[in-house]
């Protein structure tokens, strides 16, 4: 899925109310939902390396949730050094869950196109075959 989509979908999830909880909602929103993706480093190594790590361990459900945890602990530590604003307070739980949010709907939005993703990377990697993500397993649902 391409970043616009998942930036347009964030959006949405933002304006759907966690912007009235916390500071940096939507903001932490967006960023969730594009930071799977950030296996684009990969391309810095060559083509070869990108197609190797790209979905890898960063479009699973494990490397979605420490991406999350991550966002929202980076949001939360710069949004306590800004400059405080009357309304909204900085709420650590409500920016976890759009960071997870946001990266949970990158993994959705991911399964709905037929390039392979790596939601259960790890028993992927151990050899299990066939639980590499459950889009594949609806696809054979569906034939
Ligand atoms: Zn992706």
């Amino acid at each position: 899925m391409d970043n616009l989509t998942h930036t347009l979908t964030a959006v949405a999830i933002g304006q759907a109310g966690l912007n009235r909880k916390t500071r940096f909602a939507t903001l932490t929103v967006i960023l969730g939902a594009n930071l799977p993706d950030i296996d684009l480093v990969a391309s810095f190594g060559g083509s070869a390396t990108y197609l190797k790590y790209h979905r890898g361990i960063t479009h699973s459900i494990l490397g979605a949730t420490v991406l999350a945890l991550l966002l929202a602990w980076i949001v939360w530590t710069l949004g306590r050094k800004a400059k405080p604003k009357p309304g909204l307070p900085l709420a650590g739980r409500w920016l976890l869950l759009a960071a997870g949010l946001g990266t949970a709907s990158h993994l959705l939005l991911d399964f709905t196109n037929s390039t392979e993703c790596a939601c259960f990377y790890l028993s992927a990697r151990a050899g299990i075959r066939g639980t590499s993500c459950l889009f594949s397993i609806l696809s054979c649902w569906r034939c």
